[in-house]
């Protein structure tokens, strides 16, 4: 029987829809939820109520609104196994993936609590002995666009720091994870008792998305945006709200480099490539999609990284916890898959490992001779897939890291840490990670990406920038006279 969903959650009721679309279960095809599919009229209802609630939430003394952020962690901890159950089913992800997913969600919003208790301006000195301040405040309703691949998380974090800043939301999750993304928070609202209209969740078709999507930015009452998906709906999203001039931190997609330097402990470089390129299948915006490793020591790396990652087993992760390795998310991302894996071996690569596709299903894959007319080589794969590619010197390493319109994180594996300092300063990431994999993630880092991976940054006192403004405000104290012409 489908999970049933009691409806989109507006202005804190739950609203039924016409129609509802199908939410399946990608590890077996079967329907997992019916979920409200969400017209054009319940999005600008939504929008009303969060404009409705946005004067009473934002003149809240800031502490009523980190205590319900701590409200709502202890909420998601208490109902953690069932989230972890709803993610290994609704997006056939691995138990420990699950697990990890569950537990960042709470510290999301614990953080979230956190920053409201941090200075929220400055004093500026005056030319005049003004008494002179910088000052933040929430902007109004902010709209929450959110992907399928970390649902939880990765609307926790679009929407906790807002919501504590003093704006109030409106949530758009993707229509692979609506409940997961979208509807789980409702429940979690409603029960900690969060005001009406403070925070509101439409769930809508693919169909749907491009008549919401717009109303999500166009609507008056929406001052910012949080965006987290692909490149390409990601730049017309920017675009969209940069005609309204509106702010717009969109995260989006990368094409993440580890570079392994010759003085390498390779255990860790193994260990790191392995969990990089193949953890939730490689559907992870920040995973390894080029492991660089030079020449040196290439032949020992490749060796031990195809002896580990023969071991993660593929299968259905809600039938047994031991597949690692579960589904891509829909036909859509494992068609995209094979396309890049056979381009290129038509184009002269060859198979380290796997290389097999079943249905939704991908093997671990390792290609070796990937050169850059390669689609893997160039485009953001999202599988199970990478290429070990061969360098000789820093330099040419940073170059191919490099080679790539997007700049979202990387890694650097070498026992020298100036090294990799110099190495991290000169790759165009937002973001790097100096023996480790490029996938890292904490509720309060500055976390977001360079060139086509994104604009603004997400995260602790970086979300609240990007969802507050800033403001200058001055009292006059006798010093600046009037020409007296005046
Ligand atoms: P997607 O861009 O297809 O969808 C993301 C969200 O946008 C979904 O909610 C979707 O319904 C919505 N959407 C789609 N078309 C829209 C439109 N025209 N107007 C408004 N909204 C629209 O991305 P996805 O497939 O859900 O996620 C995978 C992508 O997300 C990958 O490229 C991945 O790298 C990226 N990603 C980035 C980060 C990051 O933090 N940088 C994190 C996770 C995923």
């Amino acid at each position: 029987m489908p999970k049933r969903l009691k409806g989109l959650w507006i202005g804190g009721q739950w609203v039924p829809t016409a129609t509802t679309f199908e939410d399946l279960n990608p590890a077996d095809g079967s329907v997992w939820a019916e979920v409200p599919d969400a017209s054009l009229t319940e999005t600008t209802m939504a929008l009303r109520a969060a404009q409705q609630a946005f004067g009473a939430w934002s003149a809240l003394p800031f502490q009523h609104r980190s205590h319900l952020m701590i409200k709502i962690a202890e909420v998601v901890e208490r109902r953690k196994d069932e989230l972890v159950e709803a993610l290994r089913q609704e997006g056939g992800g691995w138990i420990g993936k699950g697990m990890f997913e569950a537990g960042y969600v709470p510290e999301v919003f614990y953080a979230a609590a956190a920053s409201n208790y941090a200075a929220m301006g400055e004093v500026l000195p005056s030319e005049s002995g003004k008494f002179s301040l910088a000052v933040r405040r929430p902007m109004g309703v902010v709209t929450c666009i959110s992907p399928w691949n970390f649902p939880s998380l990765l609307t926790a974090r679009g929407i906790a720091f807002a919501l504590a800043a003093g704006n109030t939301v409106v949530l758009k999750p993707s229509e692979e994870t609506p409940y997961t993304g979208g509807l789980f928070f409702a429940e979690v609202f409603e029960e900690a008792g969060v005001p009406a209209g403070v925070f509101n969740v439409i769930t809508c078709s693919r169909d749907r998305v491009q008549a919401v999507g717009d109303e999500l930015i166009d609507h008056p009452a929406v001052k910012g945006i949080s965006f987290t998906g692909s490149t390409p709906v990601g730049r017309m999203i920017a675009a969209r709200a940069g005609a309204h001039l509106k702010k717009a931190c969109v995260e989006l997609g990368g094409k993440d480099a580890l570079i392994v330097c010759d003085d390498a402990d390779l255990e860790r470089a193994t260990q790191a490539a392995n969990f990089g390129s193949f953890m939730h299948q490689g559907q992870i915006c920040m995973s390894v999609e080029k492991v660089l490793v030079h020449e040196k020591i290439f032949e020992p790396f490749l060796q031990r990284f195809v002896q580990r990652a023969s071991g993660l087993k593929v299968g259905d992760p809600s039938k047994d916890p031991s597949h690692i390795i579960g589904p891509l998310i829909n036909d859509k991302q494992a068609a995209k898959v094979k396309q890049q894996i056979d381009d290129a071996l038509a184009k002269g690569a060859t198979v380290a490992l796997g290389g097999g596709v079943n249905g939704r299903y991908v093997e671990p894959t390792i290609l070796l001779n990937v050169t850059p007319d390669m689609l893997v080589y160039r485009e953001e794969t999202f599988g199970p897939v990478v290429p070990v590619i061969p360098f000789a010197s820093d330099d040419e390493a940073i170059a191919i890291a490099n080679d790539t319109e997007y700049g979202l994180s990387s890694g650097v594996i070498t026992r020298d840490e100036s090294r990799a300092l110099a190495i991290a300063h000169r790759l165009e990431t937002g973001m790097c990670h100096v023996n480790c994999s490029s996938v890292n993630d904490e509720p309060h880092v500055p976390f977001g990406g360079s060139k086509a991976s994104g604009l603004g940054r997400h995260g602790g006192r970086w979300s609240h920038e990007t969802f507050t403004e800033t403001r200058w405000i001055t009292l006059e104290r006798g010093g600046r006279a009037f020409p007296p012409m005046f």
